[in-house]
């Protein structure tokens, strides 16, 4: 038996999620869903999984954050 995609591949192309817009699906998948490659609103680029970006897990390219101090 195969695994059939249920439904289509959700087009999220243009839309923003919070800081990021979808550009365009890659050929990734990470936990089943399509992995969009997406731009952030500071110039990054950076490749999100679809899931991350609807359910707002994934809203930057990490550039939003708070800065933690990080030790070097
Ligand atoms: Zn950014």
């Amino acid at each position: 038996m195969k695994p059939k995609p249920r439904g289509r591949a959700r087009d999220i192309s243009g839309q923003h999620f919070n800081k990021l817009t979808a550009l365009y699906p890659t050929l990734k998948r990470q936990y089943g869903y399509v992995v969009w490659h997406c731009r952030c609103d500071c110039g990054n680029e950076k490749d999100v999984a679809l899931n991350c970006l609807i359910q707002g897990h994934t809203g930057t390219c990490g550039c939003g954050q708070r800065r933690r101090a990080i030790r070097r």
